[in-house]
């Protein structure tokens, strides 16, 4: 047989384990620690669900890495990327030159983004996406003879990528610690976090969002408004847990950057194609970005392609203008990934999943959220579309939390891969961002499987004694 072509060779999970120890650096992870215990090797899929290499069957309720939006095993991306990569696997937008998937794919967004975005810049990940952002921004500022316009505000508990630029916008403060970030010219305010910063305070959850907002003024007059290109943030924090703004905190940010008329970019890369019950979260909260960042569910995760659409404001400038833009990416506009992601957006259109999430499984999963609420551990129930967060807490009366180093919400997420399913644990915040095809059956099995895990993780953490 030819080589090329051998099937996988089988292993035993060990085996897996033990190769993979033995080459595979892999991201966010203490090497050592899982050397030791060993990876997770997942190995098919299937709707809503994983199996892995000891054929256990589990929930996906974080949609790979909140990305496979369409949910798994959908021929009609398969098909694309087929089709495609027999056509022509490869070629780049550089030299004036185009491929018909990156075209369509063009036309597509702008189609399905608000009327502002006429065009595409095309990345091949978010991260690389927030990195043309910070040189698009510059660039539109230089252009308009204001390159004094250099510093761009974000938010503590930001996630905004791991590239230099990305984990700079970001606001983690774990990433910051490693490798002199943030770079020069990114400046941080807090997070409109209701629960960690305006409950204590006895501010209603609004009364919370005007003074969150109001931060991005003191930090625009303390920078200097003249020196101030942009502001970037997710309409709903995702890798920071799931946090939810008040209602009244996204118009505030609207108005207060058109005061100063600083570009407004929100960062959609898991917000976007459908996650809120919206095609782009902006929508759902009511702003106008300037400029949108956005990957993962554009493919739903089928192939790696990310960008940045560029509003009428920046776009007009930088083409006007004129000059080459200095940037690009060798997989700037793939054509194997355009094609996917022209697909799965079809897909999105004709399965409707913006309107099942917006008017079906969206108000149905808040409802299984309120009910949640009322375990003896949840301290709060956010969900935003099809993402939702549990705050886990020691006293739920007052709210208090767990001292962070007894890893509460670790303890529930052992409890969750072992009964079968995959939500994360941010701090104390245990998550979930499944699938835009889940149904309401499938929403009761999901939450069935959470309320076991907290009580287990109930019963656990008196056992310790943490209670
Ligand atoms: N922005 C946001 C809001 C994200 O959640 C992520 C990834 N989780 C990124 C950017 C970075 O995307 P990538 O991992 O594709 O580089």
């Amino acid at each position: 047989m030819n080589a090329v072509l051998a099937p996988r060779r089988e292993r035993t999970t060990a085996e897996w384990q033990a190769a993979d120890a033995a080459h595979f650096l892999h991201p966010f992870t203490d090497f050592q620690s899982l050397a030791q215990k060993g990876a997770r090797i997942i190995t098919r899929a299937d709707n809503i669900y994983l199996w892995d290499s000891d054929g256990h069957k589990i929930l996906d309720a974080m949609s790979g890495l909140w990305c496979v939006n369409v949910g798994y095993g959908q021929p009609a991306l398969v098909d694309a990327a087929t089709r495609q990569l027999k056509e022509l696997p490869f070629y780049n937008a550089f030299f004036q030159t185009a491929t018909p998937p990156a075209i369509e794919l063009a036309e597509l967004l702008s189609e399905v983004t608000p009327p502002q975005f006429n065009h595409v810049f095309f990345s091949g990940s978010g991260s690389e996406g927030n990195d043309t952002v910070v040189r698009m921004v510059r660039r539109y500022w230089d252009l308009l003879g204001r390159p004094e316009r250099q510093v761009i505000i974000s938010r503590r508990n930001a996630y905004h990528g791991s590239t230099m630029a990305g984990a700079s916008l970001g606001g983690m403060s774990a990433m910051h610690a490693q490798g002199g970030l943030p770079i020069p010219g990114i400046v941080h305010i807090e997070q409109p976090h209701w629960f960690e910063l305006g409950r204590p305070q006895g501010l209603s959850r609004d009364e919370f969002g005007r003074v969150a907002a109001g931060w991005l003024e003191q930090k625009i007059l303390e920078v200097g408004p003249e020196k101030v290109a942009a502001f970037i943030g997710e309409p709903v924090q995702g890798a920071g847990g799931v946090i939810v703004p008040p209602e009244t905190y996204w118009p505030e940010i609207q108005r207060i950057c058109d005061r100063y008329g600083i570009l407004l970019v929100s960062d959609e890369v898991i917000c976007g194609f459908g996650r809120t019950g919206h095609w782009f979260g902006c929508e759902r909260f009511g702003t106008r970005p300037d400029l949108m960042t956005f990957a993962k569910g554009v493919t739903s995760g089928y192939i790696p392609l990310g960008g940045v659409m560029v509003g009428d404001r920046v776009a007009d400038v930088l083409i006007r203008q004129g000059g080459e833009f200095t940037h690009g990416y060798t997989y700037s506009g793939h054509p194997v990934a355009c094609a996917v992601a022209v697909a799965n957006i079809r897909l999105i259109r004709e399965l409707k999943l913006v309107e099942h999430v917006h008017d079906d499984v969206g108000p149905y999963l808040a409802g299984v959220f309120e009910a949640l609420a009322e375990h003896p551990l949840v301290g709060e129930a956010q969900t935003c579309g099809l993402m939702g967060a549990l705050q886990l807490v020691k006293d739920k009366a007052s709210g208090t939390p767990f001292p962070a180093e007894l890893e509460v919400g670790m303890v529930c997420r052992g409890h969750c891969f072992a009964n079968g399913l995959i939500m994360r644990a941010v701090g104390d915040r245990m998550i979930i961002a499944p699938p835009l095809v889940i149904t309401r059956a499938q929403i009761d099995e999901m939450a069935a499987l959470i309320r076991r895990c907290l009580d287990l993780t109930l019963a656990d953490v008196r056992g310790r004694g943490w209670l």
